[in-house]
């Protein structure tokens, strides 16, 4: 299960970039939080979309960001019968699902598991009660993925959007954070560290062309933010391509759909 964090005034600036590049090639499998979309919209299903009505519109607050994210577990426990795993992404990442599929198919999703990339490069140093023990977290802004014993057993945070809101709240930690501390202090999980997924954060990402086009079959996730952090080195082969990531979806997968219509220039 794929979901994703959007929110309206991003529809024409992100998320059409992926429904219309990696999204359609598991659109069955892919979900949206948002507080509204588009009224024209007909690629996306109704019942593929968790309203937010309850969220502060249009801000990245903590309150706000813990809001939507608790709708990304309302989705996972409207459809939970259908996965093994969930992934909650952000709408500046490009998902490579063969690679995401192909890497979880390895594992077990009868063993609680927490993947990720770990958002800064040591524990987050905790001094207070309850469990004041250091833990990894990771960015939710490269994406993250749950197994489905890891989310059975994270039932009792995530089934209540009010009681996920109040914890990030009492612990003023971010959802990324919240998350992350309830997995391995509550559950006793730690992070499953995975280097293919990235985010915007990464500085280093886009910096050098040949490791970049070099390594890039091998990715599961990629993170943008336009201006500074998109690969400018690849040529606008496609227009209206300011992320450069239709080319990179077509030099993944050539001969999908996206791949064929679309006019070079
Ligand atoms: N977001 C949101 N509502 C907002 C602002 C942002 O739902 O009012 C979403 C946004 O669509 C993205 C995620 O929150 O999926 C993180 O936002 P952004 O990428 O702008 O910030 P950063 O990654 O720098 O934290
Ligand atoms: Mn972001």
């Amino acid at each position: 299960m794929y979901t994703v964090r959007t929110v309206l005034h991003f529809y024409h600036t992100r998320l059409r970039y992926l429904t219309e590049t990696w999204i359609p090639l598991v659109s069955e499998h892919v979900y949206f939080v948002t507080d509204s979309l588009p009224s024209n919209i007909t690629t996306i299903k109704a019942d593929h979309v968790q309203f937010t009505k309850y969220c502060s519109i249009q801000s990245h607050s903590l309150s706000s960001l813990c809001c939507k994210t608790a709708h990304h577990f309302l989705l996972y426990h409207r459809f939970k019968h259908k996965y093994e795993w969930f992934c909650h992404f952000d709408d500046d990442n490009y998902v490579n699902s063969k690679n995401l599929k192909n890497y979880l198919s390895k594992l077990d999703s009868s063993i609680p598991y927490y993947i990720g990339r770990n958002s800064w490069n040591t524990t987050l140093y905790r001094n207070k009660n309850p469990f004041p023990i250091p833990f990894w977290f990771a960015t939710l802004g490269a994406g993250i993925c749950l197994s489905s014993k890891l989310l059975h057993l994270l039932k009792p945070y995530t089934t209540n959007v009010g009681h996920f809101i109040r914890g990030c709240i009492r612990e003023n930690y971010f959802d990324d954070i919240y998350l992350g501390f309830i997995i391995n202090n509550f559950l006793n999980v730690t992070l499953t560290k995975n280097e293919q997924f990235h985010s915007h954060l990464e500085k280093t990402l886009f910096d050098n062309k040949e490791n970049f086009i070099m390594n890039l079959a091998n990715q599961i996730t990629l993170g943008f933010r336009y201006p500074d952090r998109i690969p400018l080195f690849l040529p606008l082969v496609f227009s209206d391509d300011p992320w450069r990531i239709r080319l990179i979806h077509c030099l993944l997968f050539p001969n999908s759909n996206e791949c064929q219509v679309k006019k070079i220039r």
